[in-house]
């Protein structure tokens, strides 16, 4: 699982795993060196994207919050429970290692009954904690082609100043949203069908409908 994720990490290249990087006899002489062997996998954009979503996990809206306040470092994860809490799973990275912990009984009728934010994130977070203590904090680079923008975490529009809630994402340039939120924003709403908040359910759109149909029109 570790293996699948590192792409996101290393700008969408697929590293085989290495066991044995290098052997040397005893004056210290090489006698074997391994090859790392990358290859491009997924598109760098794609990758970046992912893990910007993937760092929202470890932020106050995802499901392992209290793994970003124990590690001063950026870091993107993925948490994982299965049904009635049996198993948990956390896959996290930063820019420099990818760490997977899975937690599970060997009877799957006594579950451990918590979820994998709760119970293998900790661990990630102490392995990391440990594993990175002597190396710089490193930033997820974004490649080109890749622009942020300010967003409301409510609806997806971008935020205007009146969004309570708002969170940075990136995108790929030219397709961010151009429109100002029409909830909190002073714009006036236009809905229709290709309108993203036509997606949330029909009762949370007449509430915002009829939250705004006192405003006057611009
Ligand atoms: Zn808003």
């Amino acid at each position: 699982m570790a293996l699948a994720f590192a792409p996101f990490a290393n700008g969408g290249k697929r590293v085989e795993p290495i066991f044995i990087t290098r052997i040397e006899d005893r004056w210290g002489r090489k006698l074997y060196q391994a090859k790392v062997e990358a290859r491009q996998v997924l598109d760098p954009k794609n990758a970046s994207i992912i893990t910007d979503i993937l760092r929202q996990v470890v932020s106050r809206w995802g499901t392992a919050e209290d793994v970003s306040t124990r590690l001063a470092r950026p870091v993107a994860a993925k948490t994982g429970s299965t049904q009635n809490y049996t198993d948990a799973w956390f896959i996290g990275y930063t820019p420099d290692l990818v760490c997977s912990v899975y937690i599970g009984n060997d009877d799957p009728g006594v579950p451990i009954g918590k979820s994998g934010g709760e119970a293998a994130g900790p661990i990630f977070a102490d392995f990391i904690e440990e594993a990175l203590r002597d190396r710089p904090a490193l930033s997820f680079q974004t490649p080109r082609g890749i622009e942020r923008a300010e967003i409301c975490h409510e609806t997806g529009y971008l935020a205007s100043p009146g969004c309570p809630n708002t969170r940075w994402e990136l995108f790929k340039s030219g397709t961010r949203p151009i429109h100002e939120c029409p909830w909190h924003g002073s714009t006036f709403p236009i809905f229709s069908h290709s309108d993203p908040l036509s997606l949330f359910s029909s009762q949370v759109k007449d509430s915002a409908l009829e939250s705004h149909s006192e405003r006057p029109l611009p």
